[in-house]
């Protein structure tokens, strides 16, 4: 679809002012690197674009006694340079390390690859697996939303046309040992879009996993978190024998939600290295 208009926005009211009166005639223009190829390929939703790259209000992480606030503008490359995140959220710093290319990752936001709802968004897994919160606004209305409750269907999100994402909320847990990892598997190391993703969360006492939340990334039609095994896991000595078991697990639970596809026999066998890898880096990162 053709661009008819393009509105440069420095602030969220006017960005929600002008989402409610275009709808979905319009779409908001973030980093830019998804939706700049969707026009070129003619896959734009709307022919109105709201430019909100240079909207300061969305672009800050904020660390606080039990969250981390990230707008979501924030880009790939500032969540790569927070210490605080290399430290205490690896995982989320991995994924966002594992991103594109230099330029892809000073350009590309959270929100965008969270909104763009691609199966293989890197972000997402990671978040996921830290129960993250959206905080999504319309002009007369503010929200949260469950990460875990915003994808619908392929391509399908719970996002309304006159609705914007502003942040992601991350709980921390004070004074709890927490264990967490990315991996993701691409077909070559740089610019490569995922094939298999997958990030764990682990709360461990005394050798036992009391919490555990594992989410995949191009697994499905979209980011998912893998209840079956943390069902399985939650409660359990963490040891060799129940990785191993996990990992079946996390296997056979692909039969179904891939049957028909090509790709099936490969993931089924490639995601017990990747998810063993992830939790044992988890546990001794
Ligand atoms: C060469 C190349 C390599 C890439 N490599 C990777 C990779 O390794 N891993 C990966 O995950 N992705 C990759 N991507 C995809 C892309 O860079 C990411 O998905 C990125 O996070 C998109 O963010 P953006 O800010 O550029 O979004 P945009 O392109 O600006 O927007 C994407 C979509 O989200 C919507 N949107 C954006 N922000 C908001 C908001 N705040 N509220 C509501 N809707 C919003 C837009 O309207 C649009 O529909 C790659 C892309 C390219 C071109």
């Amino acid at each position: 679809m053709g661009i008819t208009k393009v509105h440069k926005a420095f602030d969220i009211n006017s960005v929600l002012q002008l989402l409610e009166k275009h709808r979905d005639k319009a779409e908001v223009l973030a980093g830019g690197t998804d939706l700049l190829v969707h026009i070129k390929e003619d896959k734009n939703k709307g022919d109105i674009i709201i430019d909100i790259s240079d909207i300061g209000e969305m672009k800050k992480i904020e660390i606080f006694e039990k969250e981390i606030v990230l707008g979501a503008l924030t880009t790939f490359s500032e969540i790569v340079q927070s210490k605080y995140i290399k430290d205490k959220i690896p995982g989320l710093w991995e994924a966002a390390k594992s991103v594109g290319s230099p330029q892809i990752r000073n350009m590309g936001t959270v929100g965008g690859n969270i909104c763009n709802a691609s199966p293989a968004a890197d972000i997402v897994p990671p978040l996921l697996a830290l129960d993250a919160i959206l905080n999504i606004k319309s002009k007369d209305e503010e929200r949260t939303l469950k990460l875990s409750e915003f994808y619908k269907d392929k391509n399908k999100t719970a996002l309304k046309s006159n609705e914007m994402l502003i942040s992601i909320k991350i709980p921390l847990q004070k004074n709890k040992k927490i264990h967490m990892g990315f991996e993701k598997l691409g077909p070559r190391n740089a610019l490569s879009i995922s094939k298999i993703s997958s990030s764990v969360y682990i709360e461990i006492e005394d050798k036992v996993m009391k919490n555990i939340r594992i989410a995949s990334g191009a697994l499905g039609g979209y980011p998912l978190r893998e209840y079956s095994v943390e069902n399985f896991l939650k409660g359990k000595e963490l040891c060799d024998k129940t990785i191993e078991e996990a990992s079946e697990k996390y296997s056979e639970s692909l039969t179904r939600r891939l049957a028909g596809r090509s790709s099936l026999e490969y993931k089924r066998e490639a995601v017990k290295g990747v998810f063993k890898k992830v939790v044992y880096n988890a546990i001794n990162g």
